[in-house]
């Protein structure tokens, strides 16, 4: 099928769900200018993973803390990293009351700036630290980031940014919600992500299983899309998200 016929199968899809669920990974961020990790361009090309290890960043702080502000602060708290198009989609289908949550795999913050209320932050969110010793979280805008890794105000612990580093568990509130925001669903739309990060690419299986329709956009095929996608949207998703949507309001 041509990528129109698919496109409105999928509005077609959308607009009957009772429940749809959104599933997003790297991709989805890429047209507000966030690189990737891997591949082309990716972040790991020019860093060292190892400096998001968890156990690396206790017993090396400050090499690892002069890595992650480079990245992650200096460069992602850009204020010119704003949502997409595609991220806006989701946010007007929360509100039309059609999108139940988004499950992301993006720490960057973006489905929040854009105005879901519901996200399980799968890996976290950087835009919060958390204090390794108390456990305050407390918003990145309030700290001061300077070369000097930042202590907790309460305890004096050292911080870390919100997210999962290497080595950390998933938060459970995040996993327990998207198991059973998956469980539930008709639609579960996924949305840049390659699925090669574990356990992370076990939720759009969930959602199968359970009898939900899985509509995927992809720049490229996924691990999931010969297994488990009924219609595959080829494409940037901040340009076919606003299509299906647009072809949903004439529905
Ligand atoms: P990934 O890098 O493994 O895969 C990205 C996928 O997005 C690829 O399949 C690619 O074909 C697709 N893609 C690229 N541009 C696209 C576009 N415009 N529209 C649609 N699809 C597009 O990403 P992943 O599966 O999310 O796994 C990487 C891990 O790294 C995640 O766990 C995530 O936490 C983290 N990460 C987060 C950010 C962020 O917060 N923005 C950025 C990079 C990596």
């Amino acid at each position: 099928m041509e990528l129109q016929d698919n496109i409105r199968e999928a509005a077609r899809i959308l607009s009957g769900a009772k429940n749809i669920v959104g599933f997003t990974g790297a991709g989805t961020s890429a047209e507000s200018g966030i690189p990737p990790f891997r591949g082309e361009g990716g972040i790991w090309n020019q860093y060292d993973p190892n400096s998001l290890d968890i156990d690396y960043y206790y017993r090396h702080t400050k090499d690892s803390w002069k890595i992650i502000r480079e990245v992650f602060y200096n460069f992602f708290s850009n204020n010119a990293i704003q949502p997409n198009p595609g991220h806006r989609v989701l946010a007007k289908w929360e509100q039309e009351g059609r999108l139940s949550c988004v499950i992301t795999q993006n720490i960057d913050d973006l489905h929040t700036v854009a105005g879901n209320k519901t996200v399980y932050e799968f890996h976290g969110n950087m835009s919060r630290f958390v204090c390794t010793k108390c456990g305050r979280k407390v918003d990145a805008k309030r700290l001061k980031l300077t070369e000097e890794p930042p202590h907790c105000e309460h305890c004096g612990g050292l911080m870390k940014p919100d997210f999962i580093f290497f080595g950390e568990g998933i938060p459970e509130d995040a996993y327990y919600g998207s198991v059973k925001a998956a469980e539930k669903c008709d639609a579960f739309v996924i949305i840049g992500t390659s699925g090669q990060v574990s356990p992370a690419n076990m939720i759009p299986g969930i959602a199968k299983r359970n009898g939900a329709k899985i509509i995927e956009i992809n720049m490229e095929p996924s691990t999931y899309t010969n297994y488990i996608t009924d219609v595959y949207l080829q494409g940037k998703s901040g340009e076919i998200l606003p299509k299906i949507d647009a072809l949903m309001e004439q529905a």
